[in-house]
């Protein structure tokens, strides 16, 4: 709220500038929050925004807003809103602060948010020293969602999921955010305020101000815990919630300043900025020998590509590797590419599978929804992944014959026992090469040295390189026997 003396000396009390003159809600709440009566958050937004206005940082402030009753921070202030994922806001929070060092970034966040999902979060951005304000709006209970037990729930404090009472010996005890983050070395202030009586919400005015004017001097990490009421979960008046706070809640979480290190600590440097792109290999010692040559094998013209695979089987079956030499030859010739891995827990025998795409293009997106080509090396990932080959693509199959119930019209198929092929040259664990090998006679978007350059380097064993080189020529040949032509 902004305040004005006028000339007759009349107090005139205003809605802050860096609040939206109307809210863009439902057609008949314009003019009014979604808060309940009583809420705390009501307060505490009319306290952020005029710290904003008085600071004259409406134009550069971006607020991250939460998950949980605090969501529509978008409806209300007039800044830059981003929405983070529950919890993430202080992660979210730190990406925009060091993108852009000159922005005031905000996370608001509630008990729910930020001290369960979210605490590796706060605790990492508070120990990073991130130069962000946080304000931390604790009610002891997940209030969107119905009243679910938090980890600031008080011991005794009934919740849908502690009916009976919160107990020590089975839900732990209240966790105090402040205390634990003033144990940290890195933050520059914290302190935690009520909102249970007027004078408590005077200091909290003060606080949140504080919080956010450190931002502005660059001096570091500042949070403030407000214990807000919430009149609804708690099933009392606005009165009695308010009285709650200052009689009952208090006493678990006592308000006070855990760090205040405003007034010594100096502006902190401005952060390095991101080295060019070029840079980055010489940082990382990956310069001349371990690179691609930059296009050494490009192919010549400008041959129209986009090529989308999906390979898939068993953990161990070389289903990423068969992946991996694919895109980094198309990374040798000159293409865009992408190579997306997804695989389950097991070490051996899990499924695993990959997305592969080829393009001249810049590519949208790795994910593979109608592959060109679908590799199969085994029947499970043959009945998993078939329905999605588009009309006209390919199955190449690793069994003795293509089982009946999966064969479709529009597709082209090449189904062969690729381990045992494998087995004959030496190794069955080669038949993902001899399968790649079919695969690339059948897409032929891709030059021999590139595919060569490729194996080398991501193949380190030589006997293992000369395996996988008569094998990629197996399967070329199997393709070759099988049918003519590439894929359109
Ligand atoms: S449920 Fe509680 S926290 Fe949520 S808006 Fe209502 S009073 Fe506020």
């Amino acid at each position: 709220m902004s305040s004005e003396l006028t000339s007759d000396y009349t107090v005139v009390h205003t809605k802050s500038k860096a609040f939206y003159e109307r809210y863009e809600r439902k057609d008949d709440l314009q003019h009014q929050t979604h808060f309940c009566p009583g809420c705390g958050h009501g307060n505490i937004h009319k306290m952020l925004a005029s710290a904003i206005e008085e600071l004259g940082i409406k134009d550069r402030t971006i607020l991250v807003g939460p998950v949980g009753c605090g969501v529509f921070t978008y409806y209300y202030f007039d800044v830059g809103n981003v929405s983070a994922a529950h919890g993430r806001a202080p992660a979210v929070a730190t990406a925009m602060k060091r993108s852009s060092p000159e922005g005031i970034v905000i996370s608001y966040q509630g008990d729910g948010d930020l001290s369960a999902i979210g605490t590796a979060e706060i605790v990492h951005a508070a120990n990073r020293g991130e130069r962000i304000t946080v304000i931390f709006v604790n009610n002891a209970i997940y209030s969107m969602t119905g009243g679910q037990f938090a980890p600031t729930t008080l011991i005794g404090q009934k919740s849908t999921t502690t009916p009976g009472g919160r107990s020590a010996a089975t839900e732990g005890y209240p966790l105090h955010v402040c205390e634990m983050l003033a144990t940290l070395e890195a933050p520059v202030y914290i302190e935690r305020v009520g909102l249970g009586d007027n004078k408590q919400i005077t200091q909290a005015a003060r606080a949140i101000r504080r919080a956010v004017e450190n931002q502005v001097r660059g001096v570091g990490f500042s949070l403030v815990e407000v214990l807000s009421p919430c009149p609804t979960i708690w099933k009392m008046t606005p009165v009695e919630a308010q009285h709650w706070v200052r009689d009952v809640m208090e006493k678990t979480f006592p308000l006070g300043v855990f760090r205040d290190r405003t007034r010594e600590a100096q502006p902190l440097p401005q952060q390095k900025p991101a080295p060019p792109l070029e840079e980055i290999p010489g940082i990382l010692g990956v310069a001349d020998a371990d690179l691609p040559e930059g296009n050494a094998h490009a192919m010549e013209g400008s041959r129209e590509v986009d090529l989308q695979v999906r390979i898939a089987g068993f953990g161990g079956q070389g289903v990423l590797l068969l992946g991996e030499v694919l895109a980094e030859a198309g990374l040798d010739a000159g293409l865009e590419v992408s190579w997306l891995p997804s695989y389950g827990p097991e070490m051996r025998s899990g499924t695993s599978n990959c997305h592969v795409r080829l393009s001249r293009q810049p590519i949208d997106s790795p994910l593979v929804a109608m592959p060109d080509v679908l590799v199969a090396m085994n029947e499970p990932s043959l009945r998993k992944f078939d329905a999605s080959v588009r009309p006209g693509g390919w199955i190449i199959y690793n069994g003795e014959a293509f089982p009946r119930e999966y064969e479709r019209a529009d597709v082209h198929v090449l189904a062969r026992p690729f381990t045992r092929l494998a087995d004959e040259l030496g190794d069955p664990r080669a038949s993902n090469m001899v399968m790649l090998g079919a695969l690339l006679g059948i897409a032929d978007v891709l030059p021999q040295a590139s595919i060569d350059a490729a194996l080398r380097r991501l193949v380190k064993n030589p006997r293992w390189v000369a395996l996988d080189e008569r094998a990629l020529d197996r399967g070329r040949k199997i393709y070759k026997e099988a049918h003519e032509g590439v894929l359109p």
